[in-house]
C-alpha cells in the first residue's frame, strides 16, 4: 500500500510517501513558512530525482496539502497516477496526553481527544490537528490514522510518571511524565532485538535517540518503563538548544532578577540552552567537534557535560531494570558522530562492556554491532525511521478495519 506521512509543525509540513510492500520512499519534501510566505521543497526518490524548490504562497496548512497532493500527482514528477493509489494518510500526532495509549484510525472521536489535549502541548498538536482536518477535506474517503510521540511510553508505571507534587496538579490537569520520540524508541527497539535475531520480549533495552532533541528509554521485555522527558520535551538530557534538568528553582530565580515571565524563562530554557548556551553558539555537533579539535574549551566542556548526562541517564536505567542486555544509539548524533559515542562509552565501563573502536570510528548512518563479543552488554548502533514506523501503524490498522 502507498502510504502518504504527514508531519505538520506549525508554519511546516514534512511528508513522505512510502511504499509498505518494501518499505521504500517513493518521494519526499517539505512546505516551509506556511502562512509567511511559502516554498515546497519536492523529492521524487523513486526516480532519483533531485530535490527541487519553488517558492510559492502557502497561506494555510489545506494550500500546503493542496500543493503535496499536486506534486505527487503531477504527470512528471509524480509517484502516483491518481490520489485513489494513496492507500491511506499517517499523521504524526506530538502528545496523546494519556487518553491515546496506541496508534488509531482518525475519526471524530479522536479528532475532539487531540483537541483536548492540546494544553499540554500548545504549540504542536494545533498545527497536527489542522494538518489531519486539511486532509481529510482535500482526501475524504482515504483513511487515516493518528501515531503519537506520547504512546509508546504509557506503560510506565505511576512510580516513573508521576511527579512528587500535590496530587491534585495530577487529577485537575494531569501534570505528570509523558515522554516523547515514542515512534523512535519504539522502532529502534524493535528493530534492534530483530537485527540481533532476539525478540524484544527477552531484552532490557536502553534506547538513546540522540538528536538535536534528545531523550532516553528504558525498554523492558518490549515495554517502556521509564524516559527521560517529561510533561513537555524539556526535561532530561542537554539538547542543542534545550537544557533538560534543572532545579525548577531556576526559573524564578531567573524571573525575579531579569523582570521577565516564567514562560519567557521557559523559552529561554528550550531555545537558548544547551550545548549551544553552554559553547557560546554552537549546536550542531559537527561544529562543536570542529571547535573542540580547535581547542575551544567552551566546545570540550559543552560536550563533555552532553555525554556525562546521557551516561547518568543511561546508570539510571540500568538500576532501574536491574540490568541491560543491549544499549542501542539512534538519531543525527547517535547513528552518526562516533566521537560522541565514545565519549559516552567511558563512563561505561564497569557495566562490563568494551566497545571495538575501529568499529565504532568506521559507523556511520548504518546499523551495526560495535561492541566486542566478549562485552558483558550489546552496543548497536541503528537508524531510526519514524516515517516508516508511522506507515506501518497506519497500513496495520487500515487492514486491521477491513477485516473487521
Ligand atoms: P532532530 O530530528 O531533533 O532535528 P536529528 O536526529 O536530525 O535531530 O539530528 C540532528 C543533529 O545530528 C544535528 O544537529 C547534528 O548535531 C547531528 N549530526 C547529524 N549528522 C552528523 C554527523 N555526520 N556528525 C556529527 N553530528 C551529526
Amino acid at each position: 500500500m502507498n502510504i502518504l506521512v504527514i508531519n505538520c509543525g506549525s508554519s511546516s509540513l514534512k511528508f513522505q510517501v512510502i511504499d509498505t510492500d518494501n518499505g521504500s520512499v517513493l518521494a519526499k519534501g517539505l512546505c516551509e513558512r506556511i502562512g509567511i510566505d511559502g516554498a515546497i521543497t519536492y523529492q521524487n526518490v523513486r526516480d532519483h530525482g533531485g530535490k527541487i524548490k519553488t517558492k510559492t504562497q502557502i497561506e494555510d496548512h489545506k494550500k500546503a496539502i493542496s500543493l503535496v497532493l499536486d506534486a505527487i500527482t503531477d504527470p512528471q514528477g509524480g509517484v502516483v497516477k491518481t490520489l485513489a493509489e494513496i492507500g491511506a494518510v499517517g499523521h504524526r500526532i506530538v502528545h496523546g496526553g494519556e487518553k491515546f495509549t496506541e496508534s488509531t484510525l482518525i475519526d471524530d472521536d479522536v479528532i475532539q481527544g487531540i483537541r483536548e489535549v492540546s494544553d499540554l502541548a500548545p504549540l504542536h498538536n494545533p498545527a497536527n490537528l489542522t494538518g489531519i482536518l486539511a486532509c481529510r477535506a482535500l482526501m475524504p474517503n482515504t483513511p487515516m490514522v493518528a501515531v503519537f510521540d506520547t504512546s509508546f511510553h504509557q506503560t510506565m508505571p505511576p512510580k516513573a510518571y508521576l511527579y512528587a507534587l500535590p496530587q491534585k496538579y495530577y487529577e485537575k490537569y494531569r501534570i505528570r511524565r509523558y515522554g516523547f520520540h515514542g515512534t523512535s524508541h519504539k522502532y529502534v527497539s524493535r528493530a534492534v532485538a530483530s537485527f540481533l535475531g532476539k525478540k524484544p520480549e527477552d531484552l532490557k533495552t536502553i534506547v538513546c535517540h540522540l538528536g538535536n532533541g534528545a531523550s532516553v528509554s528504558a525498554v523492558e521485555y518490549g515495554k517502556c518503563i521509564d524516559t527521560s522527558m517529561g510533561l513537555t520535551p524539556l526535561e532530561g538530557l542537554i539538547m542543542g538548544t534545550r537544557s533538560g534538568d534543572v532545579d525548577p528553582a531556576v526559573v524564578s530565580y531567573i524571573a525575579d532578577k531579569e523582570n521577565i515571565t516564567a514562560s519567557e524563562v521557559i523559552d529561554i530554557l528550550n531555545k537558548e540552552s544547551g550545548v549551544e548556551a553552554l559553547s557560546g553558539g554552537l549546536s550542531d555537533f559537527r561544529d562543536l567537534w570542529d571547535a573542540r579539535d580547535r581547542g575551544d574549551e567552551k566546545a570540550t566542556l559543552a560536550l563533555d557535560a552532553w555525554a556525562y548526562r546521557v551516561a547518568k541517564y543511561i546508570g539510571a536505567y540500568v538500576a532501574a531494570m536491574n540490568g541491560v542486555d543491549v544499549i542501542a544509539f539512534t538519531a543525527g548524533i547517535g547513528e552518526n558522530d562516533d566521537k560522541s559515542r565514545a565519549l559516552i562509552y567511558q563512563y561505561l565501563g564497569y557495566l562490563g562492556i568494551t566497545i571495538d573502536d575501529a568499529k565504532n570510528a568506521a559507523t556511520h548512518g548504518d546499523a551495526a554491532i560495535i561492541s566486542t563479543p566478549e562485552s558483558k552488554v550489546t552496543v548497536v548502533v541503528y537508524p531510526t525511521n519514524e516515517e516508516l514506523a508511522i506507515a506501518q501503524d497506519t497500513l496495520a490498522l487500515v487492514e486491521g478495519a477491513r477485516k473487521n
